[in-house]
Parts: structure tokens; sequence; C-alpha cells
């Protein structure tokens, strides 16, 4: 029996990869161009500029919601959890110790004591102060140790560092003073600082 040609695949794949390289290479062509500053980009090149007003909104979310608008009263409000009894301020949705909802609003005293502090001759942003800021931890009372927020100290003379420690301990009794009523905004800055309970009959 004669036999038939298989279908020479190998022969025609042969055929195609020759014909491959057989093409040439286009020529290289000379660059021509040039970089374009950005005046000369508008210039020259068909442009569209528009400028977005885009105004952007930021929930604060149920619980610091509802905090920020105590502040507007001038009123500490703080959550307290029904299962580990912890309360807190600012308030927050869930306990981070055991994720059970903080669903118990109390109001707060608007006093406190001092966890801890500085004395900062340059703000956030760098510029010297002669006057110094005390930026400090208050736990509001009522609250659980421990929790405070932070703030800061006023109604504190002096400048210099030894003049602020005279005034100024770690557990001292510090009550809020507020911005006039016509000036809050529901914000934390609606207290202007945090100010030293001088004791009745001693020296602070
Ligand atoms: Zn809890």
């Amino acid at each position: 029996m004669k036999r038939k040609p298989a279908a020479n695949g190998s022969a025609a794949r042969r055929r195609a990869s020759t014909a491959i390289r057989r093409i040439d290479a286009p020529p290289r062509l000379p660059m021509r161009g040039h970089g374009l500053s950005d005046v000369e980009f508008r210039q020259k090149v068909p442009t569209v500029w528009w400028e977005p007003k885009l105004e952007y909104g930021w929930d604060a979310g149920e619980a610091i919601g509802r905090f920020l608008a105590g502040l507007k009263e001038g009123k500490i409000y703080g959550v307290r959890c029904r299962t580990c009894g912890r309360t807190v301020t600012p308030p927050r949705a869930f306990c981070e110790l055991d994720f059970k909802p903080m669903d118990e609003w109390v109001t707060l005293p608007t006093t406190g004591t001092v966890n801890t502090f500085s004395v900062c001759y340059i703000t956030w942003d760098m510029k010297p102060l002669r006057k110094p800021q005390i930026p400090a931890v208050i736990e509001i009372d009522g609250t659980t140790p421990r929790v405070g927020f932070l703030h800061l100290l006023g109604g504190v003379s002096g400048s210099t560092v030894e003049a602020v420690r005279k005034q100024v301990q770690v557990g001292m009794p510090v009550r809020a003073v507020w911005k006039p009523l016509r000036e809050r905004e529901g914000a934390i800055t609606d207290i202007l600082y945090f100010a030293p309970v001088k004791a009745k009959g001693r020296r602070a």
C-alpha cells in the first residue's frame, strides 16, 4: 500500500519563519522633535483649561457629631459601655475593648485633671513662641481614668518652663474655659483652654 504523505505542518512553519526573517527592518529615522516648555505647550498645542470648583464635606459621624453639638451648648458628652462599665469622652460608637456599642450617653462635668502636659515654644507649623503653649491630656471628671483628650492649658502666667512648672502639675484640677456662646461653632476649640482650679484657702 502506498503511503499517503502526511500534512506537512512543520514545512509550513519553516516557510513562515523564513518569510518573517526576510522582512527588512525599517530604516532608522532621525528624531527631529524637541521638548516644549509649559508656555510653549499652551501656545502650540490645543488645550482646554478648566478649574473645577469642588467643595468637600466631612461627616463627623454620630458619636463625634453629637459631642461637637454638645460643645456648642457648653456641655461635654460622654458614653458608657454597658459591658465593661467604662465611661469615655470623646464618645465613640463602640467600645474598643469588647466591641459592644457604646450607646448610653452621659453629660459630664466640665472639669477634670491633668494627665500629662508639655511646654512648647514652637507652634505646630514651626513658628517660634515667646509665651509657650501648654498642650495637655485632660481626664474629664466622671470618666474612667486614662481616657482623656488633648487640649490646651491656659490661665498660666509667666513664660519660662520654671514659671509654668510652679503652676501646673500632673493630677491638678482644671476647668474648661469656653468661648462666648455666640462665637461657638460646634468644634473642640469652643473650649478655649482648661485653666487651673484654685482651691479655696490655698495659693495656686
Ligand atoms: Zn466596654
